[in-house]
């Protein structure tokens, strides 16, 4: 099982209302992510829970801190190290729907095991996935034509696929109904039960239901429940 651990990392924004300049997106920040468990974050809006994510995930450098995957500092590696150990090792659900338009849905699935260039058995867990989502017969339509909450699911069969140590999913269920909700919310449980480490930032109240450790973000700083 693989760890993500988090020290002290911190970020600021340029923002010129601010009183020297800066605005404190996420203040100096000590997490764990420990493989088999799922880590719940709720918070207001604007209180730093995506900018911690995108720390946490390799996308975004920390002012102060490292992050260390099983002990490798992210962010003191190259760049095309660091997006390799991505892309091998953590899965990301952004809360902004993201699709390349010229690809089918199970195309855009299968992405990472693409850039990954490991292919084997990817096709069968996309197609598990989508069934699993409800989303199985929208695999060759491009995703242009799926809804908000069935293009949702489809960037989660997306982290999923390569079945990564870490997974970091941002408002998975934002857009989503009851029902489709707990699917989404079943399938992180049994990716932690399976082994990975699973991040969930939510405002959904019953998440916590699902979580192992539930903390809040308060104007960037994170508060364990
Ligand atoms: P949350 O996910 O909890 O809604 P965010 O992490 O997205 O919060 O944002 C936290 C704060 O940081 C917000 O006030 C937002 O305006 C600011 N912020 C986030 N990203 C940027 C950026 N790239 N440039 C400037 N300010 C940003
Ligand atoms: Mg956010």
């Amino acid at each position: 099982m693989m760890e993500l651990r988090a020290e002290k990392i911190s970020r600021d924004f340029l923002r010129y209302s601010a009183k020297d300049g800066y605005f404190t997106a996420v203040a100096e920040t000590d997490m764990t992510l420990a493989g088999g468990t799922l880590t719940a974050v709720t918070g207001r809006s604007g209180s730093g829970k995506s900018t911690l994510l995108h720390m946490l995930g390799g996308l975004m450098q920390p002012v102060t801190g490292r992050v260390l995957l099983d002990g490798t500092d992210l962010y003191a590696c190259s760049e095309s190290a660091r997006t390799a150990l991505r892309s091998r090792h953590i899965g990301i659900a952004p809360q902004r729907l993201m699709a390349l338009a010229g690809l089918s849905v199970r195309e855009n699935i299968l992405l990472p095991a693409l850039l990954a260039g490991r292919q084997a058995d990817a096709g069968e867990r996309a197609d598990v996935l989508m069934e699993q989502l409800g989303i199985r017969k929208l695999g060759a339509v491009p995703p242009s034509e799926l809804s908000g909450g069935e293009l949702r699911r489809a960037t989660i069969a997306r982290a999923l696929v390569m079945q990564p140590g870490i997974l970091l999913a941002d408002e998975p269920t934002g857009d989503l109904d009851a029902e489709n909700t707990r699917l989404v919310l079943d399938i992180l449980r049994a990716a932690a039960d399976a082994g990975a480490a699973v991040l969930l930032v939510t405002h959904e109240e019953t998440a916590a239901a699902y979580a192992d450790v539930c903390c809040t973000m308060e104007a960037g700083r994170l508060v364990l429940q």
